[in-house]
């Protein structure tokens, strides 16, 4: 018998597992879209030249391996401060705003939920949109907060799905938090426009309802993070609402494998922020201790200089303008390879005998080519 023997096994992350298949396919026309990492125009990762040089300039200068402290580089905490909530809102807000570097973005959600658990006698409610990132089920199910789907997305109308939304927010217990993608709605891309934010916040605002932001995607959707910020600063500036913001500096300055991500936390008053800062500090301590340094730097290099932080600001826009194009490119394309001359009925019942010799192959190729 083993300590073990209530182990189960637990099938791979199948993201994960897609990228293991596609490493071993040695067929040279392989493409990878299971993984949410940026690729040039030629297929390789991309590291952004406004990050290129900052690590140079680290470098140069040298670069030692000590211990970062327990909430993490204290330049960087406050410069995505200022980056998230822009100049204005971090000026008012200072003071009340809570910071701790995390372990990417993934460690600012588990971070969040720390918090959250801790500052309550039992785990409120987690409500998470369906569909929804893989792991945001795992992250809270795995701290034990009872979470809930609701509907986001209407497959019939292919847009948000408003009502469901509303119904939702007006039926949740007070007190619970709800997770909101900030930009860039992984997997439907789907965002709410402005008017649909500022009806969402009134209504949560009412409710009583906790915001907690995954943000990220900011930069990387529009090209314009400030842009892409419009939510957060709405909730925490305009409606004057406390709210949590699990940011990931991943995909906007391609550092996926540093984990560098923060989580940023306004409260209503500098006691508060004072209280739940210090709580994160005794969380991470217990769990992580000092968070990595290495991408934290560069991360605070790029935002810390003027000519750097416009650099990546382009950067931004060269990311998101190459997606951009290809998902119009794929739209004429698919759009092309639709129009086969072939003609059968909506229910997919062909008449075999329709088929010949000389048309069997482009039937096969037509359908082949739509379907798979
Ligand atoms: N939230 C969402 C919606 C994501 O898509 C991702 C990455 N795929 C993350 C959070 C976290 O990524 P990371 O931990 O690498 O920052």
């Amino acid at each position: 018998s083993s300590w073990f023997d209530q182990a189960r096994f637990i099938p791979p992350d199948a993201i994960f597992a897609l990228t293991a298949q596609y490493l071993a396919d040695t067929c040279p026309q392989k493409v990878n879209l299971g993984q949410g990492t940026y690729r040039d125009a030629h297929g390789h990762p991309w590291v952004l030249p406004s990050v290129n040089k900052a690590r140079e300039t680290l470098l140069a200068r040298g670069l030692n391996h000590e211990y970062l402290p327990i909430l993490g580089l204290a330049d960087f905490r406050e410069a995505t401060a200022k980056l998230v909530l822009g100049s204005d809102l971090f000026t008012v807000q200072r003071s009340r705003v809570a910071t701790c570097q995390s372990l990417s973005g993934t460690g600012s959600l588990h971070l969040a939920g720390l918090l959250l658990r801790a500052c309550h006698d039992r785990p409120p409610k987690v409500y998470i949109p369906s569909p929804t990132w893989s792991n945001h089920h795992q992250v809270f199910g795995s701290l034990g907060f009872p979470c809930d789907s609701f509907k986001y997305y209407d497959h019939e109308t292919r847009d948000l799905d408003l009502q469901s939304y509303f119904a939702m927010l007006d039926q949740a217990e007070p007190n619970s938090v709800v997770i909101l993608h900030a930009c860039a709605h992984n997997p439907t891309g789907c965002d709410p426009s402005k008017e649909q934010w500022r009806e969402i916040a009134r209504r949560m605002k009412e409710r009583q309802l906790f915001p907690l932001f995954d943000a990220a995607y900011l930069g990387f959707n529009s090209g314009n993070l400030d842009e892409d910020a419009y939510p957060i600063r709405l909730f925490i500036g305009e409606m004057g609402m406390e709210a949590g913001v699990c940011v990931s500096f991943a995909k906007n300055m391609g550092l996926y494998g540093e984990r560098v991500g923060c989580f940023l936390l306004a409260t209503n008053t500098t006691e508060t922020a004072t209280n739940t800062q210090s709580m994160l500090e005794m969380l991470q301590r217990s769990e992580v201790s000092n968070p990595p340094g290495f991408g934290a730097k560069i991360a605070s290099r790029v935002l810390g200089s003027d000519e750097l932080k416009q650099m990546w600001y382009a950067d931004m826009v060269t990311m998101s303008d190459r997606i951009r194009s290809m998902r119009t490119a794929l739209y004429n394309h698919l759009n092309t390879f639709e129009q086969y001359h072939v003609y059968m009925a909506d229910n997919s019942r062909i008449s075999i005998a329709g088929l010949n010799e000389g048309n069997v192959e482009y039937v096969a190729r037509s359908i082949a080519e739509v379907l798979r």
